[in-house]
């Protein structure tokens, strides 16, 4: 279970507050959707989530599975069974795609304990899980996400989140970029991977994603701030009547 606490968070450069005291409570199996305007602080969240350096926390606690994922280093959150999906995926040139998995999947078991994956088994399960997203084994001989489009960048991530297994996914803008047969393809993924044992974090400015992958809780994130939440139906009231009743409420 994902206990978010208080949470406030600034940009460590300069000190600008941008989290100003989240709470969220994400069960095993629960899929929640946060949704706002542009600049409210979504991927920042996302990146306070990963442990990137550039954010520091000023108030609060993010408890995972009872243990302070504050105190974790972002591997060891990976290892914890924490996956962020970006809302920029970075380009890792050199590196074929299929390597890339392989060094994720081998260190992630490494840290469990557990032996690595021969390359056979490794290749199976690649294959398996890449063929149900339309990746072709061209696709994963190419640098990861280097001259990748949109769609291929989320398919990517996708995969890879199929491969670790994560019980904590946070999605950033998945949606973002896609034309609708992507969409399709990156929702149907990331639905298979639902189950009563693993949680989503699904952030999305638009409610067409929540169409494809339905949330249990939809929660309004506006200037730092979780300023509504509610069911599924929150998400359409927002397509209808925009983010501006939630705007001022924040302010
Ligand atoms: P969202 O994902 O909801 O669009 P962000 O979390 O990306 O919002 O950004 C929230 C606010 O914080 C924005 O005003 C953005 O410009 C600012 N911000 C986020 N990260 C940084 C950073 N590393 N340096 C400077 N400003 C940042
Ligand atoms: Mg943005
Ligand atoms: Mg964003």
């Amino acid at each position: 279970m994902l206990e978010i606490k208080n949470l406030h968070a600034r940009i460590a450069e300069d000190g600008t507050e941008i989290l100003r005291g989240i709470d969220l409570v994400v069960k095993p199996g629960e899929v929640h959707a946060i949704m706002g305007p542009n600049g409210s602080g979504k991927s920042t969240l996302s990146y306070i989530l990963a442990g990137k350096d550039d954010y520091e926390v000023t108030e609060g606690d993010i408890v995972y599975n009872g243990q302070s994922l504050l105190e974790l280093a972002p591997d060891e959150r990976a290892a914890a069974g924490v996956f962020l999906a970006f809302q920029y995926p970075i380009e890792i040139p050199g590196v074929a795609t299929m390597t890339f998995l392989k060094t994720a999947l081998n260190a992630q078991r490494k840290a469990r304990g557990e032996e690595e994956l021969s390359t056979p088994e490794f290749m199976k399960r690649v294959k398996d899980k890449a063929g149900e997203l339309q990746i072709t084994m061209d696709m994963l001989k190419r640098p990861l996400n280097v001259g990748f489009s949109g769609g291929e960048k989320k398919r990517a991530e996708i995969l890879q989140m199929a491969l670790l297994q994560p019980t904590l996914c946070v999605l950033d803008e998945t949606d973002s970029g896609l034309d609708i047969d992507a969409l399709k393809v990156v929702s149907d993924g990331v639905n298979r991977l639902r189950g009563p044992d693993r949680s989503f974090v699904v952030i999305t400015h638009y409610q067409r994603l929540l169409d494809h992958i339905v949330p249990d809780v939809v929660h309004v994130l506006s200037k730092g701030r979780i300023v509504k939440t509610g069911g599924p139906d929150l998400a359409l009231e927002l397509e209808k009547n925009g983010y501006a009743d939630f705007i001022d409420a924040a302010a």
